[in-house]
């Protein structure tokens, strides 16, 4: 397994121009369908056992406080404990675990998120959305390490001298929008976004590893991030 610093190295060498022609080779248009910023299939407001996992994208603590001066909105209001790690306990969540997930309204899906009469969906903090929202449905695979994002859909690989895993390699996820023409340069303007974005989520992981003290959160969430652990509103958390 490489090391995360490894990790970094590469994402700070990605050429930008080999990962718009990945892009360009699968093919992206936005159909604002809006289901990367939506919870699963089944509507709010429908019963049933198979209510939908609300939405979970991860934002990094700046972006939390840009989206925060951007409409002088509450920590609460723009990002929640990322819920994998918790477990419910006699009050609710608690646990520790080492992401935000942007927060989700009562139907589970992004806060941001908003449709017209009309039914069109439409991003309300559009210009200060964070990297993922950018860069969706594509991510950037290093050395064989896990995704963020789950199961790729179709692959374009950066490296082909590479073998296998260890390829770095464009991954693209389930969107309706994959497959349609892109002009180059919405494609490099994507390329860049994931570049920056790949760099960043390795920059978070290191600051997180490195920041790391065991907590002790009974019957409460702790999320450590790349600034120390933290509760669920922000502040910095002392047992
Ligand atoms: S911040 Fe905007 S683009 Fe990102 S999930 Fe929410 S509504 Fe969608």
């Amino acid at each position: 397994m490489e090391s995360l610093e490894a990790e970094l190295e590469q994402a700070r060498n990605l050429e930008v121009a080999a990962l718009a022609d990945a892009i360009e080779a699968i093919g992206f248009e936005c159909t604002r369908c809006g289901a990367c910023c939506k919870a699963g299939e089944t509507a709010c407001g429908e019963d049933g056992d198979d209510a939908p996992e609300p939405h979970t994208a991860t934002v990094f603590p700046d972006e939390i406080r840009d989206l925060q001066a951007a409409g002088d909105y509450d920590f609460r209001d723009v990002a929640r404990p990322m819920p994998y790690g918790l477990h419910e306990g006699a009050d609710g969540p608690e646990g520790e675990t080492f992401e935000w997930a942007l927060q989700t309204d009562d139907c589970g899906d992004c806060t941001f998120y908003a449709e017209d009469d009309a039914g069109v969906g439409a991003c309300t903090v559009h210009a200060d959305r964070p990297l993922i929202c950018k860069t969706y449905p594509f991510s950037v695979a290093l050395g064989g390490t896990s995704q963020p994002m789950g199961e790729a859909v179709d692959s374009v690989s950066l490296d082909p001298e590479a073998a296998g895993d260890e390829a770095v390699r464009l991954d693209a996820h389930e969107c309706e929008g994959l497959g349609r023409d892109i002009d180059r340069d919405h494609a490099e303007e994507l390329a860049g976004a994931l570049k920056e974005r790949a760099v960043r989520e390795l920059e978070e992981a290191i600051g997180v590893r490195d920041n790391y003290a065991p907590a002790n959160p009974e019957g409460e969430v702790v999320v450590h991030d790349s600034e120390g652990a933290k509760r669920p509103d922000g502040t910095a958390y002392e047992e």
